[in-house]
């Protein structure tokens, strides 16, 4: 959101990435631009009495290997241009982790700290409404992505099912419980980020007690990765979140940190911890930094001061493309967000599996699938990465771009 053409680095990364791939000119043309994009207007009546219109999108990247997947944000940054990035994102994602599914993004221009709940239930309705046509548990799936919650997937599931006329679970995951959701979709995030954090720290030869994490972020991603990295023995140095950042090197106490987030609604003036800015706790020491927010946080500014061992990277799009390369420069392993936070959207497959059959799963069994898919992607992605001689992010668009080129050249052009 930090920068208004972003689909630009996906473009830039494609090119780099076909260095290896060597695709046909066909196959390659056709996955640098998305398949639909849809732009909807959204009349809604706010508490005043006033009609307000905001703008929604819903893009279908690419489809060759199922139906699309992804969720949908509700920001005032949000565009076209960045709905189109993160669909793109979405599909080289699912095809990492081998999930039969395409790649989508959809998104609403709102600052919904400023809207009441009814408002926001209105708005989410008459979006549904209008791309009603374009989704469906065999087309394109919905799920949650920033400032989206159950709640917003069970009116979307609400509305679709009214306007079918029967129930249809599947065409939304991230759905609370009662109304066919999974266990564990809610903290899958970040169990699948601290699954390929760990491989990685294995892999680096790194003990992972007593070492050090900086999260930036402290929504549903970050806070959850902090309270299990915390549980396995590591220290939580520095935390931010939209409005302050904070730092101890001793560790912070994550469970007065929350109480305190809770009560004030933000991480200032936390004691116990020295205030900082955030370009200052990305360069602050720890072995471990977790950008778990907004795009762009990871930056020409500051990836230079970057000190971690691992950056592990649970927002989507969070290191510009300078950024990178100043990190692999420094030898920095990076976890690219198409690998390191992917366990959302796999736990959201085992939710829509489950929808379609009508049968569900124990906790127990989520979790083991969830583990083995993402430790088996790390590997696949490590070995091209060293069989090619390349960073992690490169390796993992090697193996999602590669096979969605597959599925592509397969299926064959039509007509
Ligand atoms: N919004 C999440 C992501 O970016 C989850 C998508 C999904 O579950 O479909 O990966």
């Amino acid at each position: 959101m930090t920068n208004n053409n972003s689909f630009q680095g996906v473009l830039d990364r494609l090119e780099a990435v076909n260095k290896h791939l060597n695709l046909p000119p066909a196959i390659y043309n056709r996955l640098r631009s998305p398949r639909r994009s849809l732009i909807v207007s959204l009349p809604v009546r706010m508490d005043n009495g006033e009609v307000k219109c905001f703008e929604g999108y819903r893009v279908h990247y690419n489809t060759a290997r199922g139906p699309a997947k992804g969720g949908i944000r509700y920001h005032q940054n949000v565009t076209l241009n960045e709905i189109i990035t993160l669909a793109a994102l979405m599909t080289w994602k699912c095809a990492i982790v081998d999930l039969p599914f395409g790649g989508a993004k959809g998104g609403v221009a709102c600052d919904t700290t400023k809207m009441s709940r009814d408002e926001i239930k209105r708005m989410t309705r008459r979006y549904t409404h209008e791309i009603a046509m374009f989704i469906g548990p065999e087309s394109d799936i919905l799920a949650p992505d920033m400032y989206t919650d159950e709640q917003i997937m069970a009116w979307i599931m609400d509305t679709y099912s009214t306007i079918k006329g029967y129930s249809v679970p599947g065409v939304v995951t991230g759905k609370p419980v009662c109304l066919g959701g999974s266990l564990g979709r809610k903290t899958a995030t970040s169990h699948g980020l601290v699954t390929v954090l760990l491989e990685a720290v294995k892999h680096l030869g790194l003990s992972y007690k007593d070492l050090a994490v900086s999260i930036i972020g402290f929504g549903n991603v970050g806070a959850t990765a902090a309270d299990i990295l915390h549980e396995k023995g590591m220290r939580i140095v520095g935390l931010a979140d939209s409005k302050a950042a904070i730092y101890n090197a001793k560790g912070l106490d994550i469970k007065s940190v929350k109480r305190y987030k809770a009560d004030k609604k933000s991480l200032a003036g936390f004691k116990d911890a020295e205030q900082v800015s955030l370009n200052e706790l990305v360069g602050l020491k720890c072995d471990i930094l977790i950008p778990a927010a907004m795009e762009g946080q990871i930056n020409s500014k500051n990836a230079k001061n970057v000190k971690a061992r691992i950056v592990a990277e649970g927002a989507n799009d969070p290191t510009t493309r300078e950024a990178d390369a100043i990190l692999n420069d420094k030898g920095v392993f990076v976890l690219p967000d198409i690998l390191a936070n992917a366990g959302g959207v796999v736990v959201s497959y085992f939710e829509w599996v489950q929808d379609i059959q009508r049968y569900f799963w124990h906790e127990d069994e989520i979790q083991k699938r969830l583990e083995n898919i993402m430790v088996k992607a790390f590997k696949h992605v490590l070995t091209i990465a060293q069989d090619k001689k390349v960073d992690m992010r490169t390796a993992a668009m090697i193996l999602g771009v590669g096979r969605v080129a597959e599925a592509s050249a397969v299926r064959g052009l039509y007509p």
